[in-house]
């Protein structure tokens, strides 16, 4: 799953995740300019905080990095840079936000840098072409994407082999995968005829030939945009209570039940999403307590709260900013128009990815549901609101008179009877998105209301296939709908089954002759 699952953890593999390499640069195998050469690769893939090994053991280039995009620094504290500079790093006591010494005179040359922004110099990280933890299927669809061509490919970590490494490369008209093979001395090779002491010689090798490859790796996977700071800014990392006069509200992005989502800027320059929780709809220090809790809560498939405004009401909830909505209006507005069966289990498998990092979390969302994911650029889907539930929603709600608009209909019939919400009962909710993401937006239970649908719950009965339903996503459905909350499956269980779901064949990678195993 790509993270190291430690409660408030800021390591490599549970913050530098797919999405950020999604938007990673493009380039060539040398970048911006710099061309890596003579690489020493390291295979630091885990926590940030530990140094880079490298072969040299000189204190200056073992905390040599490289800027893998440009920042305009944001407070004073921070260092402005541009994608290639070089710096050093020399405290790295913060989690999130490293201060670093640039190797270059002008401008400001000491200050903290956004760790996600940075990687050591002639690491895998550094190299345009590493993609990390992203999936096969994730793979094939950014392959796939206008402005990739013949011959372009992207290294990964192996989804099915822990410590391994599969090249995925677009021959034009499909993305085949083929295997790194790890040699005992730390070397590469795809076949055993050559073999290459770093995976950047190998990248550099089948640049030039194809021998036996689909077709030579030209150029690596583009991506667009750049990933987000892991806060607003170095400052708020830690003092995220922020001056609501910092907040300026360009546009009103719409309405829950407990207040309104502006799109807004921070410091006049940074985009992000504003909730503004209507006076009187919770406690401010029961919410500062959930979200202290929130703030430390990261991983690529989340919403990320940056910040809040507590002091007085109403109460300002900020988070990233998410481009298309969300998800139930984004379905229901394509209704089957260009979002199809493969779009909508990658939509349930990023879902199910969010919430199995909730899940190593011990943390409850209690509201899963379309309107609770929200859509990004690039086909991106994040879950948000969690545990917010906890803190506007009171029994009232849920014995409200008026229960259309209440979420009866996505809670699991013991949390309703018993008020027992567990993650068992968010996979429950699960089960129900899933059918809200097949029938583009549908409500469920159509003629019923929450309470009739309960009752019909407890007698057995569960909605029907939808038409368009594949028959393997219906029985996840089911199987999210146990009666038994313990044998419904774990959100890691169902976000394997979701990104595995057409890989009929998991032996399906090719050999370097295209000989299929
Ligand atoms: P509920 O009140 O039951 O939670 P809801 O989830 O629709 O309902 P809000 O969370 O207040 O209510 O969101 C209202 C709308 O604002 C969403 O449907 C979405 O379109 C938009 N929105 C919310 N958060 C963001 C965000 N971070 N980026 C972009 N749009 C957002």
């Amino acid at each position: 799953m790509g993270n190291c699952c430690r409660k408030n953890c800021s390591c490599l593999s549970c913050v530098l995740p797919c999405v950020f390499k999604e938007e990673k640069r493009s380039g060539s195998n040398s970048f911006n300019g710099i061309v890596i050469q003579n690489p020493v690769i390291t295979t630091q893939l885990d926590g940030p905080q530990v140094p880079p090994r490298f072969v040299n053991q000189g204190e200056q280039q073992r905390n040599s990095y490289v800027a893998l995009y440009s920042y305009e620094g944001r407070t004073p504290d921070e260092l402005s840079f541009k994608a290639g500079d070089q710096m050093l790093i020399i405290d790295t006591t913060h989690a999130s936000w490293w201060k670093a010494k640039l190797l270059r005179t002008r401008g400001k040359a000491e200050g903290y840098v956004p760790f996600n922004y940075v990687a050591p110099v002639s690491s895998i990280e550094s190299m345009p072409w590493f993609f990390k933890d992203i999936k096969r299927s994730e793979a094939e669809r950014l392959l796939v994407r206008p402005g990739n061509t013949t011959g372009s490919f992207l290294i990964r970590e192996s989804e099915s082999q822990k410590g391994e490494y599969s090249l995925s490369v677009f021959d034009g008209i499909a993305v085949k995968h083929y295997r790194l093979r790890k040699l005992d001395d730390g070397g590469f090779y795809i076949t055993s005829k050559s073999k290459f002491v770093s995976m950047n010689e190998l990248v550099e090798y089948y640049g030039k030939r194809e021998e036996g490859l689909c077709c030579k790796l030209l150029k690596p996977c583009i991506t667009t945009g750049i990933p987000l700071p892991p806060d607003l800014c170095y400052h708020t990392a830690d003092h995220w209570e922020i001056n609501r006069n910092s907040l300026k509200f360009l546009k009103k992005l719409g309405q829950g039940q407990f207040g309104e989502v502006w799109e807004g800027l921070w410091n006049n320059t940074i985009p992000v999403a504003i909730k503004t929780l209507k006076t009187g709809t919770m406690n401010p220090q029961d919410f500062l307590r959930e979200a202290q809790f929130m703030k430390n809560l990261r991983h690529p498939k989340l919403i990320q709260l940056q910040a809040v405004c507590t002091l007085e009401e109403p109460v300002y909830i900020i988070t990233e900013l998410m481009r298309h909505g969300s998800l139930l209006s984004y379905l229901q507005n394509d209704n089957g128009t260009s979002i199809h069966i493969p779009n909508q289990v990658d939509m349930a498998a990023q879902v199910a990815s969010g919430m199995a990092y909730l899940e190593t979390q011990s943390f409850i969302h209690r509201d899963l549901a379309a309107r609770n994911v929200l859509v990004g650029e690039n086909g991106v889907y994040k879950v948000a609101d969690f545990g917010l539930a906890r803190v506007f929603k009171g029994e009232d709600v849920y014995e409200a008179k008026n229960d259309t608009k209440l979420p009866l209909k996505w809670t699991a019939p013991e949390a309703i009877r018993y008020n027992r919400f567990t993650i068992k009962s968010d996979v429950w909710a699960f089960g129900i998105l899933i059918f809200e993401i097949v029938t583009y937006g549908k409500m469920p239970y159509p003629g019923l209301t929450g309470r009739q649908a309960l009752d019909k719950l407890e007698n057995g009965y569960r909605i029907p296939k939808p038409f368009n339903c594949p028959h393997d996503l219906y029985k996840i459905m089911l199987e999210c709908w146990n009666a038994k909350p313990e044998e419904r499956p774990t959100f890691e269980t169902l976000q394997w089954k979701l990104e595995d779901y057409f890989e009929t064949d998991p032996s399906s990678y090719l050999e370097a002759n295209n000989f299929e195993r």
